[in-house]
């Protein structure tokens, strides 16, 4: 029976939540470290080490390090340990400004000059990206290699059809609008993006009516391409269904709703990281 533990760095404790909703893993694996549901000082020896969030702070750095020096492997959990993801609003002048001025009253952990992924401080044998990654998909790392068949875009575990005569001249909003079933969001004006998104989480947002915003980053094809080679393939796939104006979509996927996840796309390719090679990437 592998043991294994859950190092929690600066995040949202959204993974954690999402692990502890797989519950196939109790009986086969053994958790001995998870301070949100487990009472342990340390993180002792383990074959795997699962680590969430970003490093932000001065004390996410000391707690990965140590617990990555006890383990046997580890694994990057979600948008913050891969690409920085939601701490990384802590980068911005006017958040280090607050933080800095508070910091001695409140005695809180000194920030970095950035946040930053795992893998620039530790070896990382997996990484399973989602933001949350789902519960099955913490059962594939965990059994990895696993016999676990991701599609390899959302597109294909959607079930939506895209349609050719049904072309919108432009975005609605998020939540807006009556949604079709069955219907490629694209087609019904929403900026869908799961054509560009790698498979494997089974598609929940857009089967519920919500546009795909890329949480699980780039799909194989992509993952090692720079940011330009995304923006063209979700144009293209907008310029075959809509008459949306290239530049329309372009400002969306800039603003901050698709910001926090669209940036790991070129984060996967960018040149001052350990390479990321797709294998490693569940
Ligand atoms: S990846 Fe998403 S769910 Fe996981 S810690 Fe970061 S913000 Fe929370
Ligand atoms: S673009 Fe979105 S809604 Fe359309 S098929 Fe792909 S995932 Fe489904
Ligand atoms: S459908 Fe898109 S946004 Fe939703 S969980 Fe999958 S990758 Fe993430």
């Amino acid at each position: 029976m592998n043991t294994f533990a859950v190092l929690q760095l600066s995040g949202c404790a959204g993974c954690e939540v999402s692990l502890l909703n797989a519950e196939e893993w109790v009986g086969e694996h053994r958790l001995v470290y998870m301070p949100l549901v487990l009472s342990a000082a340390n993180v002792p020896q383990v074959d795997i080490l699962l680590v969430s969030g970003g490093v932000r702070t001065d004390e996410d750095l000391y707690n990965l390090r140590r617990a990555a020096s006890r383990a046997e492997c580890v694994v990057a959990v979600g948008t913050c340990a891969i690409s920085g993801g939601v701490p990384s609003l802590g980068d911005r002048d006017e958040v280090r400004e607050l933080f800095i001025a508070e910091e001695g009253r409140r005695h809180v952990p000194r920030l970095l000059p950035r946040c930053s992924p795992i893998d620039t401080a530790v070896d990382v044998a997996l990484y399973l990206p989602g933001c949350p990654p789902t519960p099955e998909l913490f059962m594939a790392a965990l059994t990895w290699p696993a016999e676990f068949e991701a599609s390899t875009i959302v597109c294909r575990e959607c079930g939506r059809k895209k349609l050719k005569d049904m072309r919108p001249t432009h975005l609605l909003g998020f939540q807006k609008g009556e949604i079709l079933p069955d219907v490629c969001l694209i087609n019904q004006g929403f900026l869908c993006i799961g054509s560009s998104t790698r498979g494997g989480c089974r598609a929940p947002c857009p089967r519920a009516g919500h546009p795909c915003v890329g949480c699980r980053g780039p799909s194989d094809v992509l993952i090692e391409k720079e940011s330009s080679a995304w923006f063209s393939s979700i144009q293209r796939v907008f310029k075959a269904l809509t008459d949306i104006p290239p530049e329309e979509i372009e400002a969306a996927l800039r603003s901050p709703q698709y910001a926090l996840f669209l940036f790991q796309f070129s984060d996967y390719a960018a040149p001052e990281r350990p390479p990321r090679p797709k294998e490693k990437v569940l």
